[in-house]
């Protein structure tokens, strides 16, 4: 069932989020749940058509679902793609991708700062698929271009803004590399930040696990672009199988119909929780692409319509102020994750990043006082009065 042309060229980003999507729901306004993991089909040539079809509908579960379906729609229309495709998880995307488009003796560039799972997967199984990586600081102009091997790079791979530290990569200068398929995890600034396709990028990723889904209650990843580019990432996808629960997409389709005023609300709190810790003397260093002590702010400011809603902060005491203020808060949680309703701290020294060594997590700004602040729907004058009364009590305050 092809989408209905409800949507205007011109409607702002926030009114497509309400109008796409709507195409497997019938006269329903609530997106259909299609549960089911099998389809009739009338006949010998129809089964076969459907069995041999690319992305064929009511088929069998893992070639595609109506449901997901509908939230690869939404999410495509978000991108300004022509497709989208969903995965069982943010990782199931990535690794989807990267064994689809790369094998032995092939290279991918990847930027050195990047969600700890994505960073393991380039790292471990990569190196056993004989698949080699270079890393490169994506902050640094030309870093990308330069590791680039004629012929050889399949793949380069940016996050922006990247996990903890919110670097910027430049989306421009990104897209314009010729050679490899351009790949740009843009979670942390979900599809209504940033617009990495209209910057020449092939394929905008995120794990809709975060804001997409945006109520913690999801486990979801969507890549976005060409269709004949998706169309063979779907290819392998049947295979890997890394296919995504039409419960997750329901949910993670009702988070799309409000992501404009959750990330709206929850990137203004960022903001100004950014600027009124970095006043605060126990609090060594604050990074939010917000702030204009972000080294990048202005390329933030040129190519992000808001500047997402985590932000990193490094306490001048260290572990000891790390330990006392997860102890102590009280409306904020300790937990991983980022993008749902409550603000979360982590920290990323003894969760994501505990297995790195003391040199490469220094080497990665990965310091034993950093904690990373995923900013929620409350009020963020009483996530800041939670805050500042624990960083006020800490030993030594
Ligand atoms: C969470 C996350 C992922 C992985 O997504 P999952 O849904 O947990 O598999 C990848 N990239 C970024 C930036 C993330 O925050």
């Amino acid at each position: 069932m092809p989408e209905p042309t409800t949507q205007q060229p011109t409607q702002q980003p926030a009114t497509r989020a309400i109008t796409a999507g709507r195409g497997h729901s019938g006269r329903s306004l609530a997106p259909a749940l299609w549960a089911s993991s099998v389809w009739q089909s009338a006949d010998m040539a129809d089964a076969r058509k459907r069995a041999t079809g690319i992305r064929s509908g009511e088929f069998y579960g893992r070639f595609a679902n109506p449901t997901v379906s509908s939230f690869e729609d939404a999410v495509a229309q978000l991108e300004g793609a022509e497709s989208a495709l969903a995965f069982a998880s943010g990782m199931g995307a990535i690794s989807t991708v990267v064994l689809a488009l790369c094998g032995a003796g092939d290279h991918i560039v990847a930027q050195r700062q990047l969600y700890s799972a994505t960073l393991a997967f380039l790292q471990g199984p990569c190196a056993r698929f004989g698949i080699e990586v270079t890393f490169v600081d994506g902050t640094e102009p030309g870093a990308f271009a330069a590791a680039l091997k004629p012929g050889r790079t399949m793949l380069a791979i940016a996050e922006t803004p990247s996990n903890p530290l919110l670097e910027i990569v430049d989306l421009d200068e990104f897209g314009g590399l010729r050679g490899p398929i351009t790949l740009v995890d843009s979670t942390f600034a979900t599809p209504l930040g940033q617009q990495p396709l209209a910057h020449g990028v092939h394929l905008s990723l995120h794990s809709a696990t975060k804001g997409i889904a945006g109520h913690n209650d999801a486990t979801l990843g969507v890549v976005s672009g060409e269709r004949d580019l998706l169309d063979s990432i779907w290819a392998y996808s049947v295979l890997h199988g890394a296919t995504p629960s039409p419960f997750d997409a329901l949910n993670a389709l009702r988070g799309v119909r409000t992501l404009a005023v959750r990330t709206k609300h929850q990137s203004a709190s960022a903001l100004e929780l950014a600027t009124a810790l970095q006043q605060h003397p126990a609090v060594q260093a604050v990074h939010y692409p917000g702030l204009e002590s972000h080294p990048q702010h202005a390329l933030a400011v040129r190519q992000m319509s808001h500047f997402g809603t985590v932000l990193a902060l490094d306490l001048a005491g260290g572990r000891a102020a790390v330990e006392h203020l997860l102890s102590t808060v009280q409306l904020v949680r300790v937990a991983t994750s980022l993008g749902g309703p409550e603000t979360l701290l982590c920290h990323p020294r003894s969760t994501t990043h505990a297995s790195l060594t003391d040199e490469e997590a220094a080497e990665q700004g990965v310091t034993p006082g950093l904690l990373r602040l995923s900013v929620g729907l409350e009020d963020p004058s009483d996530v800041l009065a939670d805050l500042h009364h624990a960083l006020a009590t800490a030993p030594g305050a």
